[in-house]
């Protein structure tokens, strides 16, 4: 089979290697489909260091090639599904108390972890998360992301009809404003980047605003009575973009963190405001299988369309150009179409 192996910074190499051979108690996966998020450009920028070399990818989908003798669930050889690949021990601390997205040995062994840039993967049964044929695989490698979402937003412990905040009209921000919508929150998107906005506003964002040119604070209080925002989610890691976000919550508000962020930063904002205001700051990382399940019932109920955000497809023989593309920040998702040919005819 073809893999795409990272084996050093600005370096992947598409190489053969034999089929895996999956255990009684795993299932083989023909994958289909994988994108390439920001954990993976952190990798291939060097930005991120784990032990290298390894296989990328973490957002796939796929079909199930063949089953275990010992796998006790009932799965179809041939069944469409999307994959959770990001390892998780089930023996920590935080795996123990249903944390399991701060797993402390989710990236001490690099052959178990992640893989999405192969043909074929093993996996355990619980990695599985089955598809009805309504859901293409480019949609269902955005099962992982989604998770992600719905784990920061109910973190954020938002109530229908709430006014949300999302800073950053990225990736990460739109899908934020899809699952915000299909919970029954009213979402503002804030966004200096034109095309963003645009793309916001074609999602369906309820307002959309520029920043550099609307202040935040007197916006929120606008559309809420005075108010200001119930919630927040910080997606942009550009310093700026907190203090005038923060700023504009209201009362009792809850601030995530969901971006990570490339220097220390402080929080700009004065300890009384925290305490008067009874704020509420968190951060999120991850997801739990829960959160996953969701993300596929969400694809697999038609209650949100990922289709805009996919902006390029790329067989093996292009990765490279894919990679470079996504980290370029003009694109949404790229996704490695692992059975589309090098004309980028898809078999
Ligand atoms: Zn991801
Ligand atoms: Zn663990």
């Amino acid at each position: 089979m073809r893999v795409a192996t990272l084996i050093a910074p600005w370096n992947i190499a598409i190489e053969e290697r034999p089929t895996p051979t999956p255990r009684d108690t795993e299932v083989l996966i023909k994958l289909e489909a994988c994108g390439i998020c920001t954990l993976e450009q952190r990798l291939y920028s060097g930005r991120m260091r784990l032990s290298l070399p390894l296989v990328p990818g973490h957002e796939a989908a796929g079909s199930i090639a063949s089953i275990g003798q010992r796998v006790v669930e009932e799965l179809i050889p041939g069944q469409r599904v999307a994959l959770d690949l990001v390892e998780r021990c089930g023996e920590c601390y935080y795996c123990r108390i249903g944390k399991s997205n701060l797993c402390l040995n989710r990236y001490k062994d690099a052959t178990k972890m992640l893989g999405g840039f192969a043909e074929y993967i093993a996996v355990r049964p619980n990695q599985v998360f089955p598809l009805p044929d309504t859901v293409s695989f480019e949609e269902a490698s955005f099962a992982e992301p989604i998770a992600c979402c719905i784990h920061s937003l109910k973190r954020l412990k938002v109530a229908m009809t709430e006014d949300l905040l999302i800073v950053g009209g990225g990736t990460m921000g739109l899908l934020h404003l899809l699952v915000a919508h299909a919970m029954g929150l009213r979402v503002t998107v804030s966004e200096p980047n034109p095309p963003r906005r645009e793309m916001a506003q074609r999602l369906g964002a309820d307002f959309v605003v520029d920043p550099t040119a609307t202040n935040l604070v007197d916006f929120g209080k606008e559309i809420t009575d005075g108010i200001g925002f119930s919630s927040c989610v910080v997606t942009s890691p550009s310093p700026s973009a907190l203090e005038p976000a923060i700023r504009a919550m209201a009362k009792a508000a809850r601030i995530n963190i969901y971006t990570a962020y490339e220097d220390v930063m402080q929080i700009p904002l004065d300890l009384n405001t925290i305490h008067r205001n009874e704020l509420l700051i968190t951060g999120t990382e991850g997801r739990v299988q829960e959160d996953f399940f969701q993300a596929v019932r969400l694809l697999s109920f038609g209650k949100i369309n990922v289709k805009p955000l996919i902006s390029a497809r790329v067989p093996f023989s292009r990765l490279d150009e894919g990679f470079r593309l996504a980290i370029s920040g003009v694109a949404y998702r790229v996704l490695l179409m692992h059975g589309m040919d090098d004309e980028g005819k898809q078999s």
